[in-house]
């Protein structure tokens, strides 16, 4: 995440798309009791913390180290560090059978290409060709990261990426409707680079994009009590996020949403707003909400799986694969 204060609000909201709104509106049935044998219930049951855990010990670490040592980097500019994690997403979801490719673009500090990672779960309904996005930022950062070669971003963002692979496993075994796109990006840090670039293409291809769940730093909860935030930089996202918060109670997943009213672009959601797009940030507990409760090792080689709640990074999770299934919506 990139810190940025500047009131966006107002630009966007004259960006959204007229009619995503509706397109989110039908899902979001706020009232409707847990039916007994509910197909969501057993799919968000399998989100797993160990999943999680291995994806961020690997993530986190440098290689030839002790398992998972915390010495690792994917600081974008560092063209070996980062490559090892882009092959690391790439073998993880060519292993589940998803439609892989590596997106290449530019980037100023480094020589030659960079790398985003693309996984495509395709829809069973040709009659529905709108697309849903799950995204993270493989890439960290730390101060220091340029002489000290150290950057495990374990919160920031190896915690957001493990929640796209981990996603990524569970909806891969179920067939839906439409298209549901793993998206992993690099130059996150350097200013959004990966993820502009990404989004501008698809832009251009004309893609159907109904909704972009973006996680950025999920796995610091320290006061455990839940608090996580949905940044909406406009009203389709906000739609979007209703259908997060509406999906996070009704399946009583001990969490609780805020949506502040800033929505800065600190992540990658706001290279697809910047389209039109509807895309939330799905983050931790910062200032910009009622309370805070943000990883002070923020940044820092101190960025380690050891600060990371496990329970509360899955259960983030597990809200984003319910709310994406119906968005998606489960085919017969
Ligand atoms: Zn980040």
């Amino acid at each position: 995440m990139k810190r940025l204060f500047v009131s966006v609000t107002i630009v966007f909201l004259f960006c959204g798309v007229l009619g995503t709104a509706s397109f989110i509106a039908q899902f979001s049935t706020a009232t409707a009791a847990l039916q007994p044998g509910d197909p969501l219930v057993a799919l968000m049951e399998q989100v797993q913390e160990e999943q999680l855990r291995e994806h961020i010990c690997y993530l986190q670490s440098a290689e030839g180290g002790e398992a998972c040592n915390a010495q690792g980097s994917r600081w974008s500019c560092d063209g070996p560090a980062i490559d090892r994690a882009v092959e690391y997403g790439r073998q993880y979801f060519e292993k589940l059978g998803l439609r892989t490719k590596l997106d290449p673009y530019s980037l100023a500090c480094r020589p030659g290409l960079s790398y985003n990672v693309e996984a495509i779960l395709p829809g069973a309904d040709p009659q529905s060709p709108e697309i849903v996005l799950i995204t993270a930022h493989l890439d960290s950062f730390s101060q220091g990261v340029r002489t000290s070669r150290v950057a495990p971003g374990a919160d920031d963002n190896a915690s957001g990426s493990a929640g796209v692979l981990e996603a990524a496993r569970v909806l891969s075994q179920y067939k839906f409707k439409r298209s549901i796109y793993f998206v992993l990006f690099t130059g996150e840090e350097q200013g959004l680079v990966g993820s502009r670039a990404y989004a501008a293409r698809l832009k251009r291809e004309g893609a159907n994009i109904v909704g972009v769940f973006n996680m950025d730093m999920i796995g610091y909860d320290s006061d455990d009590n839940g608090v996580f935030e949905i940044q909406a930089p406009d009203e389709d996202s906000y739609q979007l996020g209703q259908l997060l918060i509406t999906t996070t109670n009704r399946y009583g997943l001990k969490l609780t949403p805020e949506v502040p009213d800033q929505a800065p672009p600190w992540s990658d959601h706001a290279s697809f707003a910047r389209q039109g797009y509807p895309a939330v940030l799905i983050i931790e507990d910062t200032e910009l909400g009622e309370s805070e409760d943000f990883n002070p090792y923020y940044h820092t080689t101190g960025d380690t799986l050891q600060a990371i709640n496990l329970s509360y990074a899955r259960r983030i999770v597990q809200a984003l694969v319910g709310t994406v299934a119906q968005l998606a919506e489960l085919a017969q």
